[in-house]
């Protein structure tokens, strides 16, 4: 495909080559013969073109996962060869971590320091964490009453569709692909089409593994269309989404529609971070401002309602200040890079119409709120000072570079604050008095809560939220438990 993009993409060291859909081991241009533009975030260039599935499509990946699961050699095939696959295809990304590290920036922008310290380091260790559940996925034996043998078997949900986003998307193909696949599943993934070329690169990967047809199908498009067509297909027994809270609701609604397929959802987030005036301070305004700027803000679980408590309010939001001004941003390959663009234009205008509005609304702005440079979709980091809990910045998931700094003075109070959200994913204290820290863990209602820490993600420990941010979990045994289906047999005995 033609790169056209000044920033030359072979310059970067990257080459763009899978472009089309997987389905059933086939690379196949679309149904409509429609394709996509993906563009580079860091100049609004157009990186190429993506072919672009829409229902007819999503058919016939469902087909194909369909007849992989009731017929082909997955579901034969014994357990710890699935595992062994799935270990290959941890090996195979490792092998190319350089290269995926380098087309997961292009495409998204986030800066390839991260990518590489943090993107492709978990994805390799989710598909090796779940490869090694493949073959120790069991069931139990049952003390029923009566002459009875009864003993429960852990089976695969079936076909399932995976509808993932825009700012982790290695990651979250990850997430979403490892469960499933240790399982015993067939999947139909669908990319955000911000960021499709990832997934289709991790495709031609699946391929050389050597899994077999119609294990995976991977679809890029858009939400309404293509991904909508696999939330309300029929032959999909599940849904696993991570988005918006808004479309979380559509999914269900879908499902409720349609044929009852099981939904699992991680949605959004306004995650409190607090702070106690007896931690230290240097490092909770450094590990808040990570909490908040990792990834361009672009994070569900981002600490974006910090409350620090009132002895040390002042002198936090002056460092804090400080530490956002210092924030390096700019081109995303550049060593030393902390902060690239928005992942596109739409965001990068939601993002400004948040600061907008807490300008409007009386937030006292300590630093930033401008677009940084000329092309791409940059945006300085920004700090709000004196933010109130009924402020737009204060209630709504801003998904961008914005720190909101409010004040509290008591336990009872700030956990009562903390909780008044419709949203409960992730939640943050920084303290050396380990009362109020279990305090905070054991009274906010989140999915997960981080103690003298913040964005301390593992294979092994599950994540998903609470209320509006989400129904089940991934990640760890949780998050396998989501893939399966239990069935209970019972045998008269004599
Ligand atoms: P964001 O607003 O951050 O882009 P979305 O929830 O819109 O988050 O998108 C997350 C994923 O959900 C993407 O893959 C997107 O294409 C998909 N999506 C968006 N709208 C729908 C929909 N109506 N039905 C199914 N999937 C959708």
């Amino acid at each position: 495909m033609g790169t056209g993009t000044e920033l030359g993409v072979l310059d970067r060291g990257v080459e763009v080559r899978a472009t089309q859909l997987l389905i059933n081991n086939q690379w196949v241009g679309s149904v409509s013969g429609k394709r996509f533009e993906t563009v580079n975030p860091a100049t609004g260039d157009v990186i190429g073109k993506v072919a672009e599935a829409d229902a007819a499509d999503v058919n016939l990946a469902v087909k194909a996962a369909r007849a992989a699961f009731n017929a082909g050699p997955w579901p034969r095939m014994s357990a710890s060869e699935r595992g062994r696959l799935l270990y290959k295809l941890a090996d195979l990304i490792e092998q190319n971590k350089d290269e995926l590290a380098r087309l997961e920036t292009l495409d998204n922008g986030k800066p390839l320091n991260d990518s590489k310290a943090a993107d492709l380091p978990l994805t390799i260790a989710c598909y090796r964490y779940y490869a090694g559940w493949a073959d120790k996925i069991q069931g139990k034996t049952i003390p029923v009453s009566g002459p009875y043998f009864t003993y429960t078997r852990h089976e695969p949900v079936g076909v399932v569709g995976q509808i993932i986003p825009w700012n982790f998307p290695l990651l979250m193909q990850a997430w979403k692909l490892g469960p499933a696949l240790a399982a015993g599943n067939t999947v139909v993934l669908k990319p955000a089409e911000q960021t499709p070329l990832t997934a289709l690169r991790v495709g031609e990967l699946i391929l050389e593994a050597g899994f077999p047809p119609g294990v995976v199908n991977i679809l890029p498009g858009y939400g309404p269309t293509a991904g909508q067509a696999i939330a309300r297909h029929m032959d999909v027994d599940k849904v696993a989404f991570t988005g918006s809270t808004e479309v979380g609701h559509l999914i269900m609604e879908a499902s409720a529609q349609t044929n009852l397929k099981r939904v699992t959802l991680e949605l959004g987030g306004k995650s409190p971070a607090i702070v106690f005036a007896d931690a230290d301070l240097d490092y909770a305004v450094e590990n808040a401002h990570f909490g908040l700027f990792f990834n361009q803000g672009q994070c569900c679980c981002a600490g974006s309602r910090l409350f620090v408590e009132d002895k040390v309010y002042d002198a936090f939001v002056e460092k804090s200040t400080a530490r956002a001004k210092s924030r390096k941003v700019g081109d995303p390959f550049e060593k030393g890079t902390e902060q690239g663009p928005q992942v596109d234009d739409v965001q990068f205008n939601k993002v400004m119409s948040y600061i907008d509005a807490g300008k409007k609304e009386g937030a006292e702005m300590m630093c930033g709120g401008s677009r940084v440079g000329d092309r791409g979709y940059f945006i300085e980091p920004t700090v709000f000072a004196n933010v109130e809990d009924g402020m737009t910045i204060a209630k709504e998931e801003i998904f961008g570079p914005v720190m909101s700094v409010m004040k509290f003075s008591s336990i009872d109070e700030v956990v009562e604050r903390a909780n008044a959200t419709m949203y409960g994913l992730a939640a943050a204290v920084w303290t050396r008095d380990i009362g109020k820290a279990h305090a905070i863990a054991n009274r906010v209602r989140a999915g997960t809560v981080w103690v003298n820490c913040y964005d301390v993600f593992d294979a092994a420990a599950p994540f998903g939220g609470f209320k509006q941010s989400g129904i089940g979990r991934e990640l760890g045994e949780y998050g396998l438990q989501q893939y399966t289906e239990v069935k209970t047999v019972t045998v008269r005995m004599g």
